[in-house]
């Protein structure tokens, strides 16, 4: 970040700008809204800045500007469109002390203007480091659209209503309240009776909510797919933005977590290096705990939840609770891992059927029917098979497998340091040694990359 966003206190300061033209009115029309004194240097003054001087808008001095016209003012704009005059009133302003602002000069400006959406006291600014204005303002009309025209109002009458909100408990309930209040009950309000409507609605839906506040809190556990964050569902994105609590395994990544709201206690379940790994009964625990308290918690496992993912024990901890949850489904790794070589998980003529297998479950190796594996065509997705390559290498070809048949291991799968390593049954070990994993990975029998080269070299392209 170049440019640290602040927001200065104007009232009653002094704000100077030098300029008579089109880009001087463009900046004293947004100067408009402070309640800053303006002052303007020019002997060139459009017949628009002399009307606004004659109302008393700003005060308005008709000649050049000169040392020490600047003693005292908070910011200058030097907005004369000529780059040597800009120059020379800057350096003035600069010796006096103001901040500098030069129009359309980057470079030589300490300080920058943003795009400002204008609900006061709401306000909301947009900058690109003069990278891209017109990304600025696309962002600028897209939250223009989204922010009621009311916004301001309703902001200015919920802040003297705040201590009566205290008496909601800190969290969701107040956010809700909130919520309510600026996006729904309050503009219709404001619409139908005016500001004294937006009181007694604020009244109503005060006891409404406090009537509400004895309720329990809600779990949703949530997929957060493979890592990478666009591969996140809405529903996802919307229940990390609303959770007082998220309760993460190891492999969800960083880049995921922050999504969540700001104010999110985050814990980490899957914690290694300090000692093992948390008791599932001991997570099942943490989950009820945190909905018991009345928060809104937000389980978030990689990829589906409901695939290899203890799902079911953590659902049977919040039944026997009583407490309300709802599963949200994420991209599992072998979808994104299959869509990373070019394949698809089933196909007509190949197989018409796709096994997700665990390389080992709770009794250590996990045995699965080799036999019916072993045949021509078949595909299996295997999840947490890195120590387990070679009994199932071994278990294949002792059943009938051929030797030649592919298999892809895709480590950190749509992540940044994806690596995807094609091999044979016969080969799988050592292979899968050497490879010396770090990052999660699942291994596909039956699957080899899509003409490997040509794939990666049009992903490329697209990248
Ligand atoms: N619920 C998860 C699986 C949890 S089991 C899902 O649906 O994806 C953990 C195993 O998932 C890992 O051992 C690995 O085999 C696989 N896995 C998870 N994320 C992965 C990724 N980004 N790339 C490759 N494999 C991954």
């Amino acid at each position: 970040m170049q440019h640290f966003p602040i927001f200065l206190a104007v009232a009653g300061q002094t704000i100077v700008l030098s300029g008579g033209g089109d880009a001087a009115m463009a900046k004293l029309r947004l100067l408009f809204k402070t309640e800053a004194k303006l002052v303007v240097f020019t002997a060139n003054a459009a017949p628009e800045i002399i009307r606004w001087a004659a109302t008393g808008k700003l005060a308005l001095v008709t000649r050049a500007m000169q040392a020490g016209d600047t003693a005292g003012a908070a910011l200058f704009y030097a907005a004369n469109e000529d780059d040597i005059e800009d120059a020379r009133v800057a350096a003035i302003a600069k010796a006096d002390g103001a901040l500098v602002n030069i129009v359309d000069n980057l470079a030589d400006s300490q300080f920058i203007t943003p795009a400002i959406v204008d609900r006061d006291p709401v306000t909301i600014a947009i900058g690109t480091e003069g990278a891209a204005p017109v990304l600025a303002r696309a962002i600028k009309a897209d939250i223009e659209a989204r922010l009621p025209r009311a916004l301001g109002t309703l902001a200015r009458i919920g802040k003297t209503f705040r201590h009566a909100v205290d008496v909601l408990p800190l969290g969701r309930k107040r956010r809700d309240f909130w919520a309510a209040f600026y996006f729904g009950v309050g503009p219709k309000a404001l619409d139908a009776n005016g500001e004294a409507g937006v009181i007694s609605t604020l009244e109503t839906l005060l006891d409404r909510q406090i009537m509400a506040t004895n309720t329990r809190g809600h779990v949703d556990l949530v997929g957060a797919g493979p890592g990478d964050p666009e591969l996140l569902t809405l529903k996802a994105r919307n229940a990390l933005d609303k959770a007082d609590v998220v309760i993460h395994d190891r492999l969800v990544a960083s880049e995921i977590l922050e999504l969540a709201r700001r104010e999110a206690i985050i814990v980490d379940a899957g914690k290694e290096g300090f000692g093992p790994a948390m008791a599932q009964a001991d997570i099942d625990a943490l989950i009820v705990a945190h909905a018991q308290n009345g928060h809104h918690v937000v389980r978030l496992k990689a990829g589906d939840p409901t695939v290899f993912g203890r799902l079911d024990e953590e659902i049977a901890a919040l039944e026997s609770a009583e407490i309300s949850y709802r599963i949200i489904p994420g991209i599992t790794a072998a979808s994104a891992a299959v869509a990373s070589i070019g394949q698809s998980l089933t196909k007509r003529g190949r197989n018409s059927a796709v096994r997700l297998i665990t390389g080992h479950d709770t009794k250590g190796y996990a045995d699965h029917d080799w036999a019916a594996l072993a045949a021509p065509g078949e595909v299996a997705a295997i999840y947490m098979g890195k120590k387990s390559a070679r009994f199932i290498q071994g278990r294949l070809l002792m059943h009938g497998a051929a030797p030649a048949t592919p298999v892809t291991i895709i480590e950190n799968a749509s992540r940044a340091d994806q690596r995807i390593i094609a091999t044979t049954l016969a080969a799988l070990e050592p292979t899968m040694t050497n490879a010396a994993l770090t990052g999660p990975a699942i291994t596909f029998y039956g699957l080899a990359p899509r003409d490997a080269v040509a794939h990666a070299s049009r992903l490329k392209e697209f990248a």
